[in-house]
């Protein structure tokens, strides 16, 4: 099984947002590479709701790595909907955040809508700078 890791300064701003959006839902792009979640992408323009944010592909930056979504659920529950599964498929991994929006409350899936592991790791210092 194809294993995903997230920088935990991603997640943090992940949960900010969540928060931030609430009672909305907030979502976004990820990007990553070899499987490590580095950053998020905040669309501009999306439109959110109680019940759905919708995000204006026209505006998704174009990059292999944006590969990914997130985007929060304002309940305590991280299944993915129908409408959900569907957005999936074109994506390599996708992020639901639930309330309340803890460190520990997220769930991740591939493009199938199966749950994956994603495993909170700390990003190293650039010892170049
Ligand atoms: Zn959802």
């Amino acid at each position: 099984m194809v294993k995903w890791f997230i920088y935990k300064d991603v997640l943090e701003s992940i949960m900010e947002f969540s928060k931030s959006f609430y009672p909305n839902e907030f979502s976004g792009m990820l990007y990553s590479k070899d499987n490590i979640i580095e950053d998020i992408y905040i669309i501009p323009q999306t439109k959110s709701n109680y019940n759905s944010a919708v995000i204006r592909l026209d505006l998704v930056p174009m990059s292999f790595y944006v590969n990914g979504s997130v985007h929060s659920h304002p309940t305590p529950n991280g299944d993915p909907s129908n409408a959900d599964l569907s957005f999936f498929q074109s994506k390599d991994i996708n992020i639901i955040a639930y309330y309340p929006f803890s460190l520990s409350s997220f769930k991740a899936y591939n493009s199938f809508g199966k749950e994956v592991c994603l495993e909170v790791i700390i990003r190293e210092e650039n010892k170049n700078l």
